[in-house]
Order: C-alpha cells, then sequence, then structure tokens
C-alpha cells in the first residue's frame, strides 16, 4: 500500500471544529435549482452586521490554534458591500477565509482581484453541467456558464486557488467526466463532487439510488490519480477509499467485490476515453469531517448547526459563544457519538470513520441519526476485516 486512503483531522473534534462555515447573506440574484438557502434578491436586514460578524470571527479564534478553516458563502457573499472589510478583518485575525462567491454579474476580474489583495486565497465556483445548455439549465439563468469559465480563468490569473463544486443529481450523472475533464483542462485545487441534499429546492430534483451513488463514488475514485477530487455530504466515499485501498492491495476485482453496476462502467469507459485514469498525482484522501464533528454552520442571522444542509438549531452567536454551542449543545454532542447512529450505520463496521450523511438522513426521515438513506454497504460484508482493523 502506498499511500494513507484516509486523512484524520489533527485536532480533537469534539473540542473545535475544522471548518467553519458562515453564510453571510442569503441575498443572490439567481435563483438555482438546488439551493440549499432558498436564496432570494435583497438582503435580510436581520443579517449580522458588519461588527457582529466581527465578534463572530473572534469567537472562531477562540478555538485556539490551529484556527478552523473559515469560509463565507451566501446566498452570494457579493450581496455584501462590506465583503472586502470582512475579509480583512478575518485576515487581521488569523482566519484568511475562503469565499464562496455565485456566477452573478458580480464576478468580475476586477472584483475577483479585490477579493484576492483584500486576503482570501481560494474561492469556489460551481459547475453542474460540462456545457452551456446543461449547467445554465440547472442553474435556471442564461449565461451563467460562460460567466463561470471567465471568473474561473480570471481568477486562477489574479492568483486566487479555485475549488469546483458539482452537485451530483440524476440530471447530470452522464456529465460527469466531461466535468472532470474540463476541471483537468482549466486547473483546479480540488473537484468536489457535492451529492444533493433533498432540502430546499433541491428537494425536487431527483434523486440517486444507492447502488448508483455505489457506481458514482467508485467513478470518483477511479480519477482520484488524475483529478484532484474531494466529496461533500458523501461521507461513505471513505468507506469506498478504504475498500478499493484494500483491493487493490489485495489484486482483487473491485468491480465484482462491491457490486458495481451499469452506470459504473459507462462513467468507467468516459473516463478512459478523456484520459481521466490512471496518472500519478497523489491521491488527496478524503478527510474524516462530518456534520458536528469537525464542522459547523453559522446562518445569516447568527443561528447555529451541524451544516448548511442539517436545519437543527443549537444556539444564536449573538446570545452563545460558538465555543460552547460547537462543544456541549445537545445537538452537536449526539452526532459526535457514533453509538447513537440508527439502523445500518448504527451497526457498520466503518461508522467510525463514515457515519453517513447526518443531513440526507435528516432531510430524508427527519432523523438526523438515522441510516444514510444512499449507502448501497450491507454492515459486515466486505470480505477483508483483518486489513479493515489494521487500518482503522
Ligand atoms: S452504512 Fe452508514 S456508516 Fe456504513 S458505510 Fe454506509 S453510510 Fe457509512
Amino acid at each position: 500500500m502506498n499511500h494513507r486512503p484516509l486523512r484524520s483531522v489533527r485536532r480533537d473534534t469534539a473540542a473545535a471544529p475544522f471548518i467553519v462555515i458562515w453564510e453571510a447573506t442569503r441575498a443572490c440574484p439567481l435563483a438555482c435549482r438546488h439551493c440549499r438557502a432558498e436564496a432570494r434578491p435583497d438582503r435580510d436586514p436581520a443579517e449580522l452586521t458588519t461588527d457582529e460578524a466581527t465578534d463572530l470571527m473572534r469567537q472562531i479564534t477562540a478555538f485556539g490554534r490551529p484556527s478552523p478553516l473559515f469560509i463565507i458563502t451566501g446566498g452570494d457573499p457579493f450581496s455584501r458591500p462590506d465583503l472586502y472589510e470582512l475579509i480583512a478583518r478575518a485576515r487581521a485575525l488569523g482566519l484568511p477565509p475562503a469565499v464562496s462567491p455565485s456566477a452573478t454579474p458580480a464576478l468580475t476580474p476586477e472584483n475577483l482581484t479585490r477579493l484576492y489583495r483584500a486576503g482570501t486565497s481560494v474561492i469556489s465556483l460551481s459547475l453542474d453541467g460540462a456545457t452551456a445548455a446543461a449547467h445554465d439549465e440547472f442553474r435556471g439563468f442564461g449565461g451563467v456558464f460562460g460567466r463561470t469559465l471567465q471568473a474561473w480563468q480570471a481568477a486562477r490569473d489574479t492568483g486566487l486557488k479555485v475549488q469546483i463544486n458539482t452537485t451530483v443529481t440524476r440530471t447530470n450523472l452522464l456529465d460527469l467526466p466531461d466535468i472532470a475533464r474540463l476541471v483537468r483542462e482549466y486547473g483546479a485545487l480540488t473537484w468536489s463532487a457535492f451529492l444533493l441534499i433533498p432540502t430546499g429546492r433541491g428537494r425536487a430534483l431527483n434523486s440517486l439510488t444507492a447502488a448508483e451513488t455505489e457506481d458514482v463514488l467508485n467513478f470518483v475514485y477511479d480519477i482520484g490519480r488524475t483529478v484532484p477530487v474531494k466529496t461533500t455530504e458523501a461521507h461513505h466515499f471513505r468507506r469506498v477509499a478504504l475498500q478499493r485501498h484494500i483491493l487493490a492491495a489485495r489484486g482483487a476485482d473491485h468491480e465484482r467485490i462491491l457490486g458495481l453496476g451499469p452506470l459504473y462502467r459507462d462513467l468507467r469507459r468516459r473516463a478512459e476515453e478523456h484520459g481521466l485514469i490512471g496518472a500519478d498525482r497523489t491521491r488527496r484522501p478524503p478527510i474524516d469531517v462530518n456534520a458536528g464533528r469537525g464542522l459547523v454552520f453559522v446562518s445569516h442571522t447568527g443561528e447555529v448547526s451541524p451544516s448548511g444542509f442539517l436545519p437543527l438549531p443549537a444556539g444564536n452567536v449573538r446570545d452563545r459563544p460558538l465555543t460552547a454551542i460547537y462543544r456541549d449543545s445537545e445537538v452537536f454532542t449526539s452526532l459526535r457519538d457514533p453509538a447513537r447512529l440508527g439502523g445500518r450505520c448504527g451497526a457498520c463496521e466503518f461508522a467510525a470513520v463514515c457515519g453517513g450523511s447526518r443531513s440526507r438522513a435528516f432531510a430524508v426521515t427527519g432523523d438526523a441519526l438515522a441510516e444514510e438513506p444512499w449507502c448501497g454497504y450491507a454492515p459486515g460484508s466486505f470480505p477483508y476485516a483483518e486489513d479493515l482493523a489494521a487500518l482503522l
């Protein structure tokens, strides 16, 4: 075995998060079909003010060093006129933020340069189709695809690193190899395959089956030595990475043992045609973080929840320090206890490193501790238990 299959957070995730995501605003001129925030054109007067947002940043620094990654998302963060000031303040506090702008007319080379100069080093952009027709249909507006490609290039020219986010739904499944090819051509820090959470406007989109999800995650693994992939809300990708690592070391047939289906073969064939298989860059191992266990979300009004896709309010940073909410609230402590997981996740030998998407469990069943609905794994069925135990 020539690489670590998983990365672990080098700190106690019961004491401090690895990532803090702040929804700076819900305002956004776009109206994307999957929008978690159900964004609106206008800003909410109850948003955290500039000073309250600065206080939030101080609360984040109270977690100590190393500081959590700080991500400013929306809505569209450009809808806040104080965005550059907020970035500069975050940077002064030792929290250089990543920013997730929307592909609106505000996403100009000049504004990207201002973002960079204010102290941003990474931005993320969404790309949900490999063609203008596919992406713009998904986003609900014309011209978004072209603007995204221009911003991607401009951001890289400016010196910003770019993460590309792709929401995986039934409608763009077969586009994934083409999107991955674009990522390789344009260059990106990471490509994140985000498995839809059926919440917000995303509720109306077609969900994948558990078997299709296994096929997609194994495709994502396959291209991981050519494209710097990661997944979002697909915690079982960590199980897949462990399985594939062990099966490769054993020289075993992963397709047969994991019971992969025709979708996998189709994606794999197209990945091969695009030259996405078999380069020799080092894989980026998935990191062991989950809602409430390394991840915390703060809404535009200061409400704290374990993830932006898991609307379980645990307190408000206007009333209680973020450190106390994260460390002590029942919402957070319950999510960090694998013994509380239900269904197959509760019985699974991979639970300590996976645990499934708590957001998807909640969206589908109403119970954040229920089993992950999009996982096809039968606990105890992986044949190389000793190899697995050695890695865990
Ligand atoms: S059953 Fe749950 S814990 Fe096990 S691999 Fe699937 S999602 Fe992860």
